[in-house]
C-alpha cells in the first residue's frame, strides 16, 4: 500500500533503529553545527595582526590540552563569534575579532574555551546507546562547563587576566539555554580553573624555575 506522505512501510524487511556512538551523538549535537562562511584573512588586512597573536596562543592552549598543535587550525568568519569544528577548525568571526583587538584577553579567553573542548577526543567513545534530548543537553552542559574550566586554567597559565571574559560572557547573556549553564555559574567555573592553575603555576616558577622555563605554556613558541 502506497502511503502519499509518510514514510513507505516495508513491513517485515524493517530493521530496528541502529544507536550511534555516545562520542558520534556528542559530536554532532556539540561541533556538528552549521558551519559558518570563511573568510580569506588576504581580504582583510586589519585581521592578521591579531590572528598572529590567536596563533601563537592556539600553540600554546594545545600543548596545554595534550594534543599535537596541528589539531586546530584558526579560520576566520563571518557571522559567528567562535566555535569549534569536530575536526579542531576553530572559526572566528570577524566581527568579534576586530570588537576585541585592543582587548584580546577575550578573544584568547574563547580561544581557549574552545580549544578545551577537544573535539577529537569525541570519537573515542564508542559505546552505541541512543541518547535522550536530556542526557544529550547534561553532557553537552558537561562539556561546556569542561571547557570553560580549561578557558580559566590556560589565561592563568599565560598571566592573563579571566575577568574581561566573564564580563563578555555576562554581557552576550540571553537568557536560558538548554546546552548552557547561565554565565553566573560559567563565570564561577572560569575563576575557579584559574585560581588553581595561578596556585600551580606560581609554586612551579618559584620552586622549579628551570622546570618552568622548559615546560610552562606562557613561554612556549611553538613545535617545529
Ligand atoms: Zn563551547
Amino acid at each position: 500500500m502506497m502511503n502519499p506522505f509518510g514514510p513507505q512501510w516495508s513491513g517485515a524487511s524493517q530493521k530496528a533503529k541502529e544507536s550511534k556512538a555516545i562520542g558520534d551523538q556528542v559530536q554532532d549535537a556539540l561541533f556538528g553545527k552549521r558551519k559558518p562562511p570563511g573568510l580569506d584573512p588576504d581580504d582583510f588586512p586589519e585581521t592578521k595582526e591579531i590572528l598572529a597573536l590567536l596563533n601563537t596562543y592556539r600553540r600554546k592552549f594545545a600543548m596545554m590540552a595534550g594534543d599535537a598543535e596541528d589539531q586546530y587550525r584558526l579560520q576566520l568568519a563571518d557571522g559567528t563569534i567562535a566555535m569549534i569544528d569536530g575536526q579542531g577548525t576553530i572559526f572566528i568571526g570577524i566581527r568579534f575579532l576586530m570588537q576585541f583587538k585592543n582587548n584580546p584577553e577575550v578573544l584568547i579567553g574563547a580561544l581557549a574555551h574552545e580549544i578545551g573542548h577537544r573535539p577529537q577526543r569525541w570519537t573515542e567513545y564508542k559505546t552505541k546507546k541512543e541518547l535522550t534530548k536530556i542526557e544529550l543537553e547534561s553532557l553537552c552542559r558537561y562539556e561546556e562547563t569542561r571547557a570553560d574550566l580549561f578557558a580559566g586554567r590556560a589565561l592563568a597559565e599565560v598571566n592573563l587576566n579571566c575577568e574581561p571574559m566573564i564580563t563578555f560572557l555576562k554581557d552576550i547573556e540571553e537568557g536560558p539555554h538548554p546546552e548552557y549553564f547561565p554565565a553566573s555559574l560559567r563565570s564561577e567555573v572560569i575563576k575557579e580553573g584559574y585560581n588553581e592553575q595561578k596556585t600551580k603555576a606560581t609554586i612551579r616558577q618559584k620552586l622549579w624555575p628551570e622546570l618552568d622555563k622548559q615546560t610552562s605554556p606562557r613561554l612556549h613558541i611553538g613545535e617545529y
